[in-house]
């Protein structure tokens, strides 16, 4: 090879080996060691300056590149891999995640389709969650950047096959009614956005009231269907949750099944929270119904702890799923034989170029086995019960809702504050905790009622982490309180 011949790959790989090896050692100490770390910490000028710098004109040699990667962004993450993070509803990460990540890199494959392994390691992941949801063989699904997507996919395969109109070639100026799709107060944002984007507008999702139980109120759903017929609305879709983002409460999906047969409307599911509980034999139940879902979303960068990113849409029907997504360009002509056989992936979702995304999921299922998540699955929720019951016990804590999956909504009052300062004394508490790396719970508000909210996903969660944790927000909410009472005496 002639000397001046420049590549991106190293001149010396006996060397870059040794980089990259210490880079496998630190993580895995990093990660054996993320029980004596904060849950998080705040960022320093000097690093957030550090992460302000100009475009870099030459090489740095790797083994710095990595140092700085280390000190300057792997020292500040949010903290989800951490065994007392409990924010939001986001998976833990783990470690063989990380190496599929590595090694779907090294592979490099474009999953946009083709006749090479990957695009069967995508087949055979879709197979499993085909199998794990109770879905039928024949039905089809494609891994997305996440819940949002699968989501979005699942609402515009719905919109296409019931619109009354050919949405793909005439838009929905074609519509000849407006649409209407159904789901509970409680449905997660990115359904809005869904909506906003597949050209309906967000008065298009119809918000039925949740009960006390933050349940779908199905006597509500029934009377919005036929009063939106009789105003000439089209329905067309009812969003069932499987875990509402808010309080883990599952919708009555068989009801809702049996109504979207009734009244020929598309069943969706957003199963982002709660559809993989189905991998919990003893859970399994509350799901009843799921399976009988024309489309699904769930999330194995949640309760599978799949590193970012990767959710799913499964689609029962897949020639309505291939009817709204497939295009044939010419230059994507599948071949017969060579590296165009195989099929496109890119014909069930949005992107055309796709990364191996599967690979993660393929790997932590095979190390795991499913048997393993469900156990896991199964002991959040168990956690989230005994939580409940101890903040049922403590007198200055307040739950807010029922607990069904693994999140539970509650408050910290000592029985003599007004609303403002309640909100004020709890984001408060929140904030201390976090900042002092103790723990991370995030904040909502149920039904009016502004509260903290634990989302236990994580596999590295100990029943202590909980009850410490538990202790800490009261003994924290205590002296506030008595900082106030001093305050006010003097
Ligand atoms: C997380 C979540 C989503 C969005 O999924 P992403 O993976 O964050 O895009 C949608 N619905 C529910 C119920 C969720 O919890």
């Amino acid at each position: 090879m002639c000397e001046d011949f420049e590549t991106l790959d190293p001149g010396d790989w006996g060397e870059y080996g040794r980089v990259m090896h210490q880079a496998v050692d630190r993580a895995i100490a990093a990660t054996a060691g993320l029980r004596d770390r904060p849950v998080w910490r705040p960022m320093t000028d000097q690093v957030r300056a550090r992460l302000r710098q100009p475009l870099p004109q030459g090489p740095t040699p790797l083994a710095q590149v990595v140092d700085e990667t280390w000190e300057t962004v792997l020292a500040y993450p949010m903290g989800n891999t951490h065994p007392r993070f409990w924010m939001w509803y986001m998976g833990a990460s783990d470690m063989t995640g990380a190496l599929a990540d590595f090694l779907a890199a090294v592979d490099g494959s474009n999953l946009g389709g083709g006749n090479h392994a990957a695009v069967l390691v995508e087949r055979q992941v879709i197979d499993w969650l085909k199998q794990v949801m109770g879905f039928p063989e024949t039905a089809s699904g494609t891994l997305t950047s996440g819940g949002s997507v699968a989501n979005l996919i699942g609402l515009a395969v719905a919109r296409n096959h019931l619109a009354g109109a050919d949405i793909r070639q005439d838009g929905v100026a074609a519509l000849p009614q407006p649409l209407r799709i159904y789901a509970s107060d409680q449905v997660h944002g990115c359904h809005q956005k869904a909506v906003e984007l597949l050209g309906l507008g967000n008065n298009a999702l119809r918000r039925i009231p949740s009960g006390e139980d933050c349940r779908i109120d199905l006597a509500a759903l029934r009377r919005a269907i036929a009063e939106d017929r009789a105003a000439g609305f089209r329905p067309i879709c009812v969003i069932g949750n499987a875990g509402t983002v808010n309080t883990g409460a599952v919708d009555d999906l068989a009801t809702l099944a049996a109504i979207c047969r009734d009244e020929r409307l598309w069943f969706h599911v957003d199963g982002c929270i709660g559809a993989l509980t189905r991998l919990s034999p003893r859970h399994a139940g509350l799901l009843e119904g799921i399976e009988r879902a024309d489309s699904v979303a769930l999330d194995p960068h949640k309760s599978l702890h799949a590193p970012f990113d990767v959710g799913c849409v499964l689609v029962r029907d897949e020639s309505l799923h291939l009817s709204s997504f497939a295009l044939h360009a010419d230059y994507l002509d599948p071949m017969e034989r060579g590296i165009a056989a195989g099929g496109w992936l890119f014909d069930y979702g949005l992107q055309t170029s796709r990364g191996f995304r599967a690979l993660k999921v393929w790997m932590m299922l095979k190390e795991h086995g499913a048997e393993r998540f469900g156990r896991i699955i199964g002991r959040n929720i168990a956690q989230a019960q005994r939580m409940a019951a101890r903040i049922d016990a403590e007198p200055r804590l307040t739950r807010l809702a029922p607990v069904t999956l693994d999140i539970v909504c509650f408050r910290y009052d000592p029985g003599d504050m007004d609303a403002d300062a309640l909100v004020a004394l709890n984001t408060e508490i929140m904030m201390r905790l976090q900042e002092d790396g103790i723990a991370a719970f995030s904040d909502t508000v149920v039904h009016g009622e502004h509260g903290l909210r634990a989302a236990i996903c994580n596999h590295r969660t100990t029943d202590t982490d909980l009850s410490d944790a538990v202790r800490a927000l009261v003994a924290t909410g205590d002296r506030l309180v008595g900082l106030r009472e001093v305050q006010a005496a003097g």
